[in-house]
């Protein structure tokens, strides 16, 4: 049943109006949009955004919604470098009250079974696991499985960093501020070693790191149906 309903949910289409944007670090940005009631999703999953306030041939993105529905905001987190694309121009150009629209909530990247969980974010790949953790948070970690969040990033600027410190003293969860693949390998060895297959195995970022990660879990021996993957395509 979840599976026709996350298909269904491609024909789900929500004005959403732009509330404010910030910036997260030097290229990164958080866009903020109102939720319209009736609009909800999973945390974990993505949406695809459509520009609506100018013509362009290439309109549409996909971004994983980084909140959880219980925040009441669409929140949106992506590098924008200094010659963006005419889609994150429009973005930027965003002004209070302007819409974009919203297609879905899409995919199955989210939380199904209670086991404990590895979460491995890749750069601008942990947008999806600050809505996972904020779910858990508001959860009381459902039970309280065992479960680490391993978020790499090679230019040590790791986003959310003070939400995710508090999120950590909140629910229990292992926050591990990483800056190389070698180091995720060695956390990923000993999380493998207590929990084998009964954990699920979370990747989110880049298709390299995705593929790698991926790659590295089978090795292990670690089923393919206990891996659950969110590659960013788009994203170097
Ligand atoms: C499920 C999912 C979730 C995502 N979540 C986020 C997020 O939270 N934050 C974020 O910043 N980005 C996210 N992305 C990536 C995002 O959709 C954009 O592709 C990315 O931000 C680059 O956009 P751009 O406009 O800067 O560059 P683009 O104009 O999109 O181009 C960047 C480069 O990628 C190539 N490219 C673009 N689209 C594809 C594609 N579909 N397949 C292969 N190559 C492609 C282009 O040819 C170009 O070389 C997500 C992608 C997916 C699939």
């Amino acid at each position: 049943m979840s599976f026709l309903k996350d298909k269904l949910s491609i024909f789900t289409k929500t004005e959403l109006p732009f509330i404010k944007r910030y910036q997260e670090s030097d290229r990164v940005y958080t866009f903020l949009f109102e939720k319209d009631k009736d609009l909800s999703w999973n945390e974990g999953q993505h949406g695809l955004f459509t520009i609506t306030h100018k013509k362009m041939k290439d309109s549409i993105r996909p971004f994983s919604v980084a909140s959880s529905p219980s925040e009441g905001v669409v929140r949106i987190t992506t590098r924008i470098d200094e010659e963006p694309s005419e889609f994150k121009k429009a973005l930027l150009e965003l002004e209070e009250g302007m819409k974009i629209k919203m297609i879905g909530p899409v995919g199955s990247f989210y939380l199904k079974d209670e086991t404990p969980r590895l979460f491995m974010a890749g750069g601008i790949g942990i947008t999806p696991f600050r809505a996972i953790l904020k779910q858990l948070e508001a959860d009381g970690n459902r039970g309280g499985k065992p479960s680490e969040l391993l978020y790499v990033d090679s230019q040590e600027a790791h986003l959310y960093k003070d939400e995710l410190d508090e999120l950590a003293r909140n629910t229990s969860i292992d926050v591990h501020y990483l800056s190389t693949r070698n180091d995720m390998y060695s956390y990923t060895n000993e999380f493998i070693a207590s929990h084998n297959n009964n954990a699920q195995y979370f990747v989110s970022g880049p298709k390299s790191m995705v593929a790698s990660m991926t790659n590295y879990l089978k090795d292990k021996h670690i089923s393919k149906r206990n891996i659950i993957k969110d590659t960013f395509r788009g994203i170097e």
